[in-house]
């Protein structure tokens, strides 16, 4: 009789430890970050299918995650919507910039934002180009232990022929200037709380983010999908942006460009020693044209030296700028103390 006394007791100690281990394991918060420069046509329809995901994943995340909306300081009616559609849903949340401070800054005051709350954040355009429903793959992921997961674009058949080609141009042009990104991936990925928290320790200002988040160093994952059209209005990044972006992300990441001016200050002084043995052969045969060689030899050997000047004077820039950004030099991945 003690003996049944005591094991029930015992079974009723183990099922209520197990029902407060199932309370306290708490389901992951998750944040969807959406930039948005003046997107007043599609926030009414992008909320809808972000809320479905929301809801496909109920199981899967906690009841307080959101949609976490940043104006980027547009001129339409984007905020008062914004603000309008948090009034109505609690899942919908905002925040809005003093001013148009660009893609890649907005996405980070998104993500500083995010963290205060959620354990996942998962960043995508406004206008939904990038299929959302492949955001409960990016969770599933993320449960298996990925701190980033890549959205990667497996056709691009609804952009332009011309922005297609620009931008495959473009991941193959980082490529052979050693910078490491993923091919065919633009700002759509999941990261996890640590991975957002390694992120915000760089500080440079010159943001490309496709270039910082291969830097982290955790483990990654990639989920595919089919670019679609963009909803409505038309694109944020005009070609001048994109330009400016693709720059910052060679100058910011690669000193290849000062490089290339070294050994072209190279090339330009064994141009030189060509044309001298060339000319002291003419002389020794009597061809020489008067006033010629000197001139062209000048001019060939000072470009070398002063481009050669510039590159040493480039590399030391480099460096000192290298430096002033601040970088950490490694993310710890995993501790046991
Ligand atoms: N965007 C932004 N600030 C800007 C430019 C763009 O926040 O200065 C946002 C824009 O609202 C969209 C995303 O960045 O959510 C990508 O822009 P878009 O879809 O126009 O670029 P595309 O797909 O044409 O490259
Ligand atoms: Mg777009």
């Amino acid at each position: 009789m003690a003996e049944s006394f005591g094991g029930s007791f015992f079974l009723s100690y183990i099922c209520s430890q197990e029902q407060i281990n199932m309370e306290t394991e708490k389901k992951p918060c998750l944040a969807i970050v959406v930039p948005c420069y003046n997107e007043a046509l599609v926030l009414e329809q992008t909320t809808q299918h972000l809320l479905a995901v929301l809801e496909s994943l109920q199981t899967d995340i906690s009841p307080d995650s959101r949609i976490l909306y940043v104006d980027d300081g547009s001129a339409d009616t984007t905020w008062d919507i914004i603000e309008r559609l948090h009034a109505g849903d609690s899942r919908i949340a905002g925040i809005s910039l003093a001013g148009n401070s660009g893609h890649q800054n907005a996405l980070m005051a998104g993500l500083t934002t995010a963290i205060r709350f959620a354990d996942l954040t998962v960043t995508i355009d406004a206008d939904l180009q990038d299929d959302e429903t492949v955001i409960r793959d990016m969770v599933h992921l993320a449960q298996e232990g990925n701190d980033i997961v890549y959205g990667v674009r497996s056709s691009r058949t609804t952009d332009t022929w011309f922005k297609r080609t620009t931008a495959q141009a473009f991941y193959r042009l980082m490529s052979r200037m050693g910078v490491k990104t993923v091919y065919n991936h633009a700002d759509y990925r999941l990261m996890s709380r640590r991975a957002v928290e390694a992120l915000l320790c760089y500080e440079e200002r010159n943001l490309f983010l496709r270039g910082l988040v291969p830097l982290l160093g955790y483990r990654t994952a990639q989920v595919e999908y089919a670019r679609k059209e963009r909803q409505a209005g038309e694109s944020k990044y005009p070609l001048a942006k994109m330009m400016n972006l693709a720059f910052d992300g060679i100058t910011s990441f690669s000193m290849s460009l000062v490089h290339m001016v070294l050994w072209l200050g190279i090339l330009f002084l064994l141009i030189a020693i060509g044309i001298t043995i060339w000319v002291v052969l003419c002389i020794i045969q009597g061809k020489a044209i008067l006033g010629w060689s000197s001139l062209i030899l000048s001019i060939w050997f000072c470009s070398g030296c002063v481009l050669i000047g510039l590159g040493i004077v480039g590399e030391y820039i480099g460096k000192i700028y290298m430096e002033v950004k601040r970088r950490p030099r490694y993310n710890i991945k995993d501790e046991r103390l």
